[in-house]
C-alpha cells in the first residue's frame, strides 16, 4: 500500500478519458488500495485513478470521513439513471487545490459498477455521496469541474493553477 503523488491541473492527464477494464487482477486490486491510502492521506472524500496517473475507469469514495473501513470502490462505474431533481453543491478536488465551484448535478443516481472481487453491483445513492461519484466518474471521461463555470471562472482558476505550480517547481 502507498500514498501516491496526485496529479494536478493543468496537467493534460486529467483530460484523457480513462479505459474500462475487462479483468480485475493483481494490478488492479493493488491501485485501488493505493488509492484508497492517497484518498484519506489528502485528506479527500473521492479520487480517480487517473489522478494518480493511471488511466483505467476506477474510482473510491468515502463521504464519512472518520470511519476508514466505509469506503467504497467502484470498477467501470456508470450511471445507469439520475433523477429529475437536481442539487447545488460547493465541489472541490484534489487536483485543483483551494477551488470550489457550485456546481449543479442530480441529486439521486442509480449507478452499475463492478467491486474488487469482480461482482457486478447496482446502487443508488442520494446526496452527497451522488455528488462525489457523479464527479469522479467525469474524471474518467477527462471532465473537470472548471467545466461547469463560465469561461470567464475557469480561466481566473486556470491561471491560479499554473501559479501555484510555478511556485512549486521554482
Ligand atoms: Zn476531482
Amino acid at each position: 500500500m502507498a500514498i501516491l503523488p496526485i496529479i494536478k491541473a493543468p496537467d493534460p492527464l486529467l483530460r484523457i478519458k480513462s479505459k474500462h477494464i475487462s479483468s480485475v487482477g493483481k494490478e488492479e486490486k493493488k491501485l485501488l488500495e493505493d488509492m484508497i491510502d492517497t484518498m484519506y492521506a489528502a485528506p479527500g472524500v473521492g479520487l480517480s485513478a487517473v489522478q494518480i496517473g493511471v488511466a483505467k475507469r476506477m474510482i473510491v469514495i468515502d463521504t464519512s470521513k472518520s470511519d476508514l473501513t466505509s469506503n467504497i470502490k467502484m470498477i467501470n462505474p456508470e450511471i445507469i439513471w439520475e433523477s429529475e431533481e437536481d442539487q447545488l453543491n460547493e465541489e472541490g478536488c484534489l487536483s485543483f487545490p483551494d477551488q470550489f465551484v457550485e456546481v449543479l448535478r442530480p441529486k439521486e443516481i442509480k449507478v452499475n459498477f463492478i467491486n474488487e472481487n469482480e461482482e457486478s453491483i447496482t446502487s443508488t445513492f442520494i446526496g452527497f455521496e451522488a455528488v462525489i461519484i457523479q464527479h469522479e466518474i467525469d474524471h474518467l471521461d477527462g471532465n473537470l469541474l472548471i467545466d461547469k463555470v463560465s469561461q470567464i471562472k475557469k480561466n481566473i482558476i486556470l491561471r491560479k493553477m499554473k501559479k501555484m505550480k510555478k511556485l512549486s517547481t521554482n
